[in-house]
């Protein structure tokens, strides 16, 4: 029996007093039904949205989804949408419907949804509405259209990547007619706006089946990145690496932590290879330069994709950076953390070791095992933090430009550059982060200076 929570009833109750049926429908009862904490619990109803406001007046509303028949409501507990029951109309440019139609039926509205596990609604009785197999096919781990998957990917086809982002989040198979119709109905989603696209990308990449998704439906994932179409097949020539390109870069995404910055990072650290591929005169293969081209590639993609700023910056500096070794000493680790900072070196930790994950340089034995280099890093970063007074941006220096200004350095930009050049010192371990040493090394550098 599924636990609805009392906010919930609340709603359900008031609705039905009005004489209006209502049922918690969608992922609410899919989730529940997978003894899944539900994120959150959407309700359909007979009324119409100016109908659910009188019945539940006390209550405070935003009217955003007015047009498609939402109505949110805020609870004390959070927002609750409530949609009444209705079809979609005609689909214009496969994209959203051009006008809804109300109708009297939950079988109706259950019909337009999306997918099998998508489409049951719970009843007053706690007994599950499932017109279309759902429950047979949440036990079953399985995605399925709800009726003819051409007709339902030709009306929206942001449904494609929804069947991708569930089955790698639920960790579903996607049933064979429903996944020969998204890789066929692929170039559908070229009419999609690019903000629903990477909404979707982003919900695959942190499932738990994600590479398995992306190696299933590579033709899917090239029609919205065509740019990492050329990893695909591609011999890398070189002993380190036994999977092509595309095959491990989907087998670092499952390597990585479910983050979006990481896995992003990792479908996307090889793209620049194939245009820096060249082999040595022993016929062994070489990218040299790829995190760079990597990074500026992923830029672009990233753009198209609408991502947000701070994720496309952190994405590529992670990007340009993941083919350099992994700092040895306390110097160069100083310098990288001085570049990324500790929370960039700690992400890039997480990078080599996903990258790392389907290497064979244990088994030939031919080179330092990458494993050893990023424990090694590792050590030396908590040895670091752990130090006396760690300085990783000019800003945690033990002097200020005030400090600076009183020992007769003019206020301007000679203040910053006699900051920066303590900075560079103390990383690179010529001076200890502490006053006095500072201000001795500083009246030496202000007088060079003059
Ligand atoms: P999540 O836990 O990811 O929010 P969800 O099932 O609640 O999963 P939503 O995107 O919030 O997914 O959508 C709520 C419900 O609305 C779905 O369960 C589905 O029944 C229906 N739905 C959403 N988008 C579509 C669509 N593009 N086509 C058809 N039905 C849809
Ligand atoms: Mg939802």
């Amino acid at each position: 029996m599924i636990a609805v929570p009392p906010y919930v009833q609340a709603l359900l109750a008031a609705l039905g007093d009005a004489g209006f049926a209502a049922y918690p429908v969608g992922g609410c009862v899919r989730d529940s039904l997978m003894g899944r904490a539900p994120a959150d619990w959407d309700l359909c109803t007979a009324a119409a949205p100016e109908q659910t406001e009188t019945a539940l007046a006390g209550y405070r509303f935003v009217e955003t989804g007015l047009k498609h028949g939402t109505v949110t409501v805020l609870t004390g507990d959070g927002p609750v949408e409530i949609t009444t029951f209705r079809t979609d109309g005609v689909y214009l440019d496969h994209r959203r419907p051009a006008h809804v139609t109300f109708v009297p039926s939950l079988r109706e509205d259950l019909a337009r949804r999306d997918f099998t596990v998508n489409a049951m609604a719970l009843g007053p009785d706690g007994q599950v509405v499932d017109p279309f197999g759902g429950q047979a096919d949440l036990a079953a781990g399985i995605i399925r259209c709800v009726g003819d998957p051409d007709r339902r990917f030709g009306e929206d086809a942001l449904r494609i990547l929804r069947a991708l982002r569930f089955a790698a989040k639920l960790d579903f198979t996607i049933d064979p007619a429903t996944a020969a119709s998204a890789v066929q109905n692929r170039a559908l989603l070229d009419d999609i706006a690019r903000e629903r696209v990477f909404a979707e990308l982003k919900g695959l990449l942190t499932g738990p089946g994600a590479g398995r998704v992306l190696r299933d439906y590579a033709p899917v994932i090239f029609q919205m990145i065509p740019e990492l179409a050329a990893g695909e097949g591609f011999d890398q020539r070189n002993p380190h690496h036994i999977h092509d390109i595309w095959t491990h870069s989907t087998m670092a995404v499952d390597a990585a932590p479910p983050e979006t910055v990481l896995r992003l990072t990792m479908l996307l650290h090889d793209v620049g290879k194939p245009t820096c591929f060249f082999t040595d005169e022993k016929g062994v293969g070489h990218f040299y330069g790829h995190g760079e081209r990597g990074a500026e590639m992923a830029d672009g993609i990233l753009h198209r994709l609408r991502c947000d700023n701070d994720t496309r910056e952190r994405v590529c500096l992670l990007i340009q950076n993941h083919d350099i070794c992994p700092p040895q000493t306390p110097r160069a680790m100083r310098r990288l953390l001085a570049k990324v900072g500790e929370d960039g070196v700690r992400q890039l930790i997480a990078c080599w070791r996903a990258d790392c994950a389907d290497r064979v340089d244990a088994i030939l034995a031919t080179d330092t095992p990458w494993g050893t280099l990023i424990g090694t890093a590792e050590r030396i970063l908590a040895e670091l933090l752990a130090g006396p007074a760690p300085c990783f941006s000019v800003k945690s220096l033990a002097v200020n430009g005030r400090d600076i200004m009183a020992l007769g350095v003019p206020e301007g930009p000679q203040v910053g550059r006699v900051l920066g050049a303590l900075f560079d010192a103390v990383t690179d371990g010529e001076v200890p982060n502490e006053k006095a040493a500072l201000l001795e090394m500083a009246l030496v550098i202000s007088r060079k200076m003059d």
